[in-house]
């Protein structure tokens, strides 16, 4: 091609539209800059938090079934630990990214702010599907993920734990290379593993049960009475189920629950009117919460599509399956009843339908706390595992609650102080208390 042709050609493609792809680190990181200005952080603790302090990125040699060497990629990313230990899952993934793994770092630094326990934020991750591995590859690669990176993390500097696509078991094999690698007993190294085999009790049912509690406490502030109300819920997983089960307990009623449907490629709702029935539609759902539509439907549930579970005239919504899910183009089809919104997914109102439920006075609890008592049982997890003494139910429960009571009236107030919508109260809340660590350290 002549010079002149690959001007040309550079011209023509810099002209062209490019689609915005959503990167979460800008999203993390746009979500940054404006608390930054509501709080007025000088430049330095700008720049320290709006970045990770540290990140490893490293190869992850295995060999797999078929005696060949394939090689993987693996990333660990300390946002902050001003308050304390990082803490983070660790994700397999096929479409991990460098910067999912650093937005997701940061949002935990956020959450354990909030609910005020002295941690700082992390995530890890490789980039695999687990699905292609044999359970012998993947003990190979929690233990390959943990000999790229033991010098650099434990149990008094950052302590990872399960998340998408890894389980108790995987928690175990990196355990055990933790502690072979530094020649110890160390079971605070890390949290989600097997109740057995120093997990924490609770710790199943702590995110999904939380939920509900923070619904508990809004609705107090509604002056709703939860015998009073209904619920609709997306998803029917960890957390949608043990929500459900402790809001039917506190005598809600919900009347319509969503599923994602693998073999069809797409998600669908099941509604009965006078109320799901709790452990029927749990006898026809998997373990990785899809619920069988043949037999819901056999059952006489109403079959419906995937997003209907937003439109349902009720009082209480719960997104409790992915992020992006309540959109300014979905905003308008909530029913006019709905007063709470409690967000038990991560990320799933887009910032405009976030401006757009206020201004239809929905009360919305957000992520960062509304979901956040599953990272507070994991911290009890590392602290009962750095005693090694285990707390029984009701100590962990107690615990838990004390805490999550706390962090609602304290975002709540920081709301009505100064005068902000509950999201941005919570992110205030968060940043000040990590930026402060920071300031009295004498780092920035
Ligand atoms: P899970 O994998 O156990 O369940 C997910 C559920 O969502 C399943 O029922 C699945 O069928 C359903 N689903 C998936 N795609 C769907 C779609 N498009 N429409 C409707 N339903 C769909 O997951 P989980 O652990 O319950 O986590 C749910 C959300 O909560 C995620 O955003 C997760 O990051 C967040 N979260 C989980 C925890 C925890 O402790 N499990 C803690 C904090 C936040």
């Amino acid at each position: 091609m002549t010079a002149k042709r690959v001007a040309k050609a550079a011209a023509k493609k810099a002209a062209a539209p490019v689609a915005k792809s959503y990167n979460p680190f800008v999203v993390a990181q746009e979500q940054f800059d404006r608390i930054a200005d509501l709080l007025d952080l000088d430049q330095a603790t700008r720049d320290l938090l709006r970045n990770p302090l540290r990140e490893y990125h490293f190869s992850i040699p295995i060999r797999m079934d078929h005696g060949g060497i394939q090689v993987f990629r693996g990333f660990r990313v300390q946002h902050n630990d001003a308050r304390g230990p990082c803490k983070g899952g660790v994700r397999f993934h096929p479409m991990e990214t460098a910067d999912t793994v650093r937005a997701l770092s940061m949002w935990m630094t956020w959450k354990c702010s909030v609910v005020d326990i002295p941690l700082g934020g992390s995530k890890g991750g490789i980039i695999c599907d687990p699905h292609n591995l044999s359970n012998y590859e993947i003990e190979q690669l929690c233990r390959g993920w943990v000999r790229q990176i033991a010098r650099d993390v434990g149990p008094y500097s950052d302590v990872p734990a399960p998340d998408i696509m890894t389980n108790p078991q995987d928690m175990l094999w990196m355990l055990d290379e933790f502690e072979k690698i530094h020649g110890g007993k160390y079971p605070g190294f890390i949290t989600g593993k097997p109740i057995n085999i120093g997990g924490s009790k609770g710790r199943t049912e702590a995110t999904g049960y939380m939920v509900v509690h923070t619904v508990r406490e809004a609705l107090r502030e509604l002056n709703l009475k939860p015998e009073n109300t209904t619920a609709s819920i997306q998803g029917f997983g960890n957390v949608a189920q043990y929500a459900i089960e402790l809001y039917h307990k506190i005598g809600g009623m919900v009347s319509c629950v969503s599923s994602w449907d693998p073999k069809d490629n797409k998600e669908f709702c099941c509604r009965k009117i006078s109320g799901v029935i709790f452990d029927e539609i749990k006898s026809i759902t998997d373990p990785f919460g899809t619920i069988d539509r043949v037999k819901a439907q056999q059952m006489g549930y109403e079959i419906l599509p995937g997003d209907a579970w937003l439109e349902q005239d009720v009082d209480i919504l719960i997104p409790a399956a992915l992020e992006n899910q309540i959109t300014a183009d979905n905003v308008s089809r909530i029913n006019p009843r709905v007063k709470l919104i409690a967000e038990g997914a991560n990320g799933p109102t887009t910032p405009e339908a976030d401006v757009m439920l206020e201004e239809r006075g929905i009360f919305l609890i957000p992520d960062i706390l509304c979901n956040a008592g599953g990272v507070t049982c994991s911290y009890f997890e590392q602290v009962q595992g750095n005693m090694n003494y285990f707390w029984d139910e009701k100590e962990v429960f107690d615990k838990l609650e004390a805490k999550m009571t706390a962090a609602f009236q304290a975002v709540r107030e920081t709301a009505k102080r100064r005068r902000l919508r509950n999201r941005d109260a919570a992110y205030v809340l968060a940043v000040d208390r990590v930026a402060r660590a920071c300031k009295d350290r004498g780092w920035v």
